[in-house]
């Protein structure tokens, strides 16, 4: 299990990007919202979509979960 957080802040795209606790680009406490301990980031970018419609894992922490 991971703790998984989802940015406030979208990207150029418009991905709101999920990471997972230790990502070298986790946003600041302040422009992310917690979602929750996750055996799997499938799981966490399902609950980032209650937040934010497009939502997408990070390349480098989530890469099975990135798509685009
Ligand atoms: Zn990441």
């Amino acid at each position: 299990m991971a703790k998984y957080y989802v940015n406030k802040n979208a990207q150029a795209n418009g991905d709101h990007e999920v990471h997972k606790s230790g990502c070298q680009f986790m946003p600041k406490p302040e422009n992310r919202i917690y979602l929750g301990n996750f055996a799997n980031c499938h799981d966490a970018v399902r609950e980032a979509k209650r937040h934010y419609r497009q939502s997408n894992g990070c390349y480098f922490c989530s890469r099975p979960c990135h798509t685009g």
